[in-house]
C-alpha cells in the first residue's frame, strides 16, 4: 500500500482537527534537515554549496525534538545533506517514532546497507531512497557512476529485513516517458517498494546545473506522458502521493502552493518561505507563520522565482488538504480503503 492506512487515517483526522479549530495555516510534513553534509554532489541540489564550516555542523537530537514538538506536524521527513552521515541519526529516528510521528529518512542509499542494523522496522518508519530513474538517468543526475546499483542492492536488503521502503524521483527536462514506465515497472514488480514519490525538478538558485529544469506547461506534458498508463488503469503502480497531487502534475487540477504545509527546519532555523527558497529564517514555526509575507509567493503572486515551480514540497500539502474538503472526503476515504 502506498500511503499506509495507519498514516492516512492519522493525517486525515489531523487535518479535520485543524479545520475544526479554525486554523488557516498548519503543517502536514516537517522537513527536518539535521545537516547539509553529503557524500554526493548532485547537479540539481543546492544544499552542499554551504561553506565548509556549516557543512561540518549538525543539529543535536534535542534541537530536532524541540522543532518537531513545536511544529506538531504528524509526518517528519529527514532530508539533508545525507542523514546517514549524522552521528546520532539513530537517536533522532527513535525519538521521533516514540512521539508517534511518521518518519521518512531520505537517503541516497550509499551508506544504507551498512546502516540497517541501527534501525528497527516500524509502521512509523520508512526509508525514502533517492532514485531519479533508470541507471543511466540516475547516475548522471547524481554525477557518480555506480550509485544506482548500490541503491538497488540496499533497497533489496532493506526490504528483506522488513523495512518500509519508498523511492523519491525528481524528473528533469529532456526525460522520456518510456524510460520511466520501465523504471516504475521494475521498482514495483521487482523491488516491491511501498510507494514512489515524484516531483518535477525546481530551478534551485544554488544548483550547479541551471539548464534542465521544467516550466509549468512542459511539466504537465511530460507527466501526462509518464502517468498515461497508470491513469488509463493499465498499470498498478503505487505512488507515495495523494491522487490529487498526481492530477496537479498532469494539469487536471490547478493549485497554488501552501509552503507552510511542508516547512523546513535546519541549522539556520525555519526557512522562509519554503525548502527551496532562502529568503531568511525564523526562530520558531510560530514566527515563520506570523512573519512570512505568504502573499509574495506561489503562482498567483507573480513572483518570478515561483512561476515554474510545481514541486512536491510546495504543492502536495495543498492537494492533501483538498482531499479532506467536505466535498471530496468520501471519495478520498474510498481511495484509501480501495488500496
Ligand atoms: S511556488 Fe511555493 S514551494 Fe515553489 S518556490 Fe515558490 S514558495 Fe517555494
Amino acid at each position: 500500500m502506498a500511503i499506509a492506512l495507519k498514516q492516512a487515517i492519522a493525517v486525515g483526522s489531523y487535518v479535520v482537527r485543524q479545520r475544526l479549530m479554525g486554523k488557516k495555516r498548519y503543517p502536514l510534513v516537517l522537513m527536518l534537515e539535521p545537516l547539509f553534509r553529503c557524500n554526493l554532489a548532485c547537479s540539481g541540489c543546492g544544499k552542499i554549496q554551504h561553506p565548509v564550516e556549516i557543512l561540518r555542523q549538525h543539529l543535536s537530537p534535542e534541537k530536532c525534538f524541540e522543532a518537531v514538538d513545536e511544529c506538531g506536524a504528524p509526518v517528519v521527513a529527514i532530508p539533508g545533506g545525507e542523514p546517514l552521515l549524522h552521528p546520532q541519526i539513530q537517536e533522532i529516528v527513535e525519538g521521533l517514532i516514540a512521539r508517534k510521528k511518521f518518519v521518512y529518512l531520505c537517503t541516497n542509499a550509499l551508506r544504507l546497507e551498512a546502516s540497517l542494523d541501527k534501525f528497527t522496522p516500524s509502521d512509523y518508519f520508512g526509508f525514502n531512497i533517492h532514485l531519479d530513474g533508470p541507471q543511466h538517468i540516475h547516475d548522471e543526475a547524481v554525477a557518480r557512476p555506480g550509485t544506482y546499483d548500490i541503491a538497488i542492492k540496499a533497497i533489496r536488503a532493506a526490504k528483506a529485513k522488513g523495512f518500509r521502503v519508498y523511492t523519491n524521483t525528481t524528473i528533469f527536462e529532456g526525460s522520456q516517458p518510456e524510460d520511466f514506465h520501465a523504471f516504475f515497472d521494475f521498482v514495483t514488480d521487482e523491488l516491491h517498494v511501498d510507494g514512489m514519490q515524484l516531483s518535477p525538478g525546481y530551478r534551485y538558485e544554488k544548483a550547479p546545473d541551471q539548464d534542465h529544469f521544467l516550466a509549468v506547461e512542459e511539466t504537465r506534458q511530460l507527466f501526462r506522458g509518464i502517468l498515461a498508463p497508470y491513469k488509463a488503469g493499465k498499470k498498478k503502480w503505487e505512488f507515495n502521493a495523494s491522487p490529487f497531487f498526481l492530477d496537479f502534475l498532469t494539469g487536471e487540477k490547478e493549485y497554488d502552493c501552501t509552503p507552510w504545509g511542508m516547512p523546513s527546519y535546519s541549522l539556520f532555523g525555519w526557512q522562509k518561505p519554503c525548502y527551496l527558497l532562502g529568503e531568511g529564517y525564523a526562530s520558531s514555526y510560530k514566527e515563520l507563520l506570523e512573519t512570512t509575507e505568504w502573499e509574495k509567493y506561489g503562482h498567483k503572486s507573480g513572483n518570478k522565482k515561483c512561476e515554474d515551480c510545481m514541486v512536491h514540497s510546495g504543492f502536495e500539502a495543498t492537494a492533501a488538504a483538498d482531499m479532506m474538503q467536505p466535498k471530496n472526503i468520501i471519495g478520498s476515504i474510498r481511495t484509501v480503503f480501495a488500496k
